[in-house]
């Protein structure tokens, strides 16, 4: 390599690594106790970023504030429940007081439920639990945070969503639809938002080893780590862009598109192929009415899934391979 080489390949890494550069910025990130949250805010902090984190369980908090100040980062932990009003309201209050501002807010907090729909026509609460976490409790901290955002003309929100709201994977109704009720607020806010310098990034999340997917291991899928997660969120947190996607949710949308009745017809195959756990159809005593387990493709049983299926699978994934995750 020349000197001349080397010095473009240098500048391009420094101007490479400044993008990334978060130093000074306030962000916000919501159920930093664990998993995604709580790697994306070690990340974030590295990065330079203040970080404050939330969630409901203190201790937990506590620790990961400890492990970023360590790190020689600033964080501040407060518990707060999204699903609360006066409990965000008070968070809020809080840091603009001790903080000043919010530059950035990653929705993160979330709340999955694996059932069939026909499991759960006695379960409204299912559909409920889900929305008042993930929809509403997001749509809370945006609408708590966007007055400041608008007042000083800068913003961005990052909302974890996820890639099964592109495959519409069977047993999710719940948690898929309040994470679809999320990608649309967020794209009706950034058209309004636009002149006033308020951005989104709707991540479309595949499946992540989090404590969220441990009652159901990785089902023969592969995941992604956290960290992994968490270097995607800093990337939407200083790129900014609209979506950040991942090739099997950008080819399940394709045949949304191109090929509606076979994209439901394979899914339909799926959902008849894999019943529900145990837990989803009341059968077992810890807590019945919720699972927390986070899918974004159907399961896969090797010894249970019929040949004609698992080549169509095969086939998909290999497509999904060939189809890049977009990131406009
Ligand atoms: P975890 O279960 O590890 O973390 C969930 C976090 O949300 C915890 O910190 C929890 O904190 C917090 N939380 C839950 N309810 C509330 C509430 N009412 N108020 C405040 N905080 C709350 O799951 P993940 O890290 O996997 O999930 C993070 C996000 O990523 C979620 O939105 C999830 O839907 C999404 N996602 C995850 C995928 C995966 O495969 N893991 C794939 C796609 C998307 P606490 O209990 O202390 O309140």
């Amino acid at each position: 390599m020349t000197d001349s080489s080397a010095a473009d390949d240098n500048g391009y890494l420094a101007r490479r690594r400044a993008r990334r550069d978060l130093t000074g910025k306030h962000v916000v990130i919501t159920g930093a106790s664990s998993g995604i949250g709580r790697s994306a805010a070690l990340a974030v902090a590295e990065k330079g970023a203040v970080v404050f984190l939330m969630a409901r369980r203190g201790e937990e908090l506590a620790v990961v504030v400890d492990e970023i100040k360590a790190a020689g980062g600033e964080a501040h932990g407060y518990q707060c429940d999204v699903t609360d009003a006066d409990s965000v309201d008070a968070a809020i209050t809080l840091i603009l007081a001790e903080h000043g501002h919010v530059d950035m807010l990653v929705n993160n907090a979330g709340r999955s439920i694996r059932r069939a729909v026909h499991r759960s026509t006695d379960r409204m609460h299912d559909f409920e639990r889900t929305m008042a976490v993930n929809y509403f409790g997001a749509v809370r901290m945006t609408l708590a945070l966007l007055p400041q955002m608008r007042e000083r003309k800068f913003g961005h929100i990052v909302n974890i969503s996820s890639a099964g709201v592109q495959v519409a994977t069977p047993r999710f109704a719940a948690y898929l639809a309040s994470k679809a009720a999320l990608d649309k607020f967020a794209e009706v806010t950034a058209a309004e938002m636009f002149s006033d310098n308020v951005t989104f990034t709707t991540i479309h999340m595949p499946l992540v080893r989090t404590p969220m997917i441990t009652p159901s291991g990785d089902q023969g899928t592969s995941t992604q780590s956290p960290e992994w997660a968490a270097a995607t969120i800093v990337r939407a947190l200083s790129e900014r862009p609209r979506r950040i996607d991942v090739p099997l949710g950008t080819l399940a949308e394709y045949g949304s598109l191109v090929a509606p009745a076979i994209k439901e017809r394979v899914l339909h195959r799926y959902y008849r192929a894999i019943g529900d756990s145990p837990a989803a159809k009341g059968e077992t005593v810890p807590e019945p009415e919720t699972v927390d387990v986070e899918v974004v493709v159907p399961q896969r049983h090797r010894r249970t899934v019929p040949p004609a299926i698992r080549v169509t699978g095969t086939a998909l994934r290999r497509a999904a391979r060939l189809v890049p995750g977009t990131h406009w």
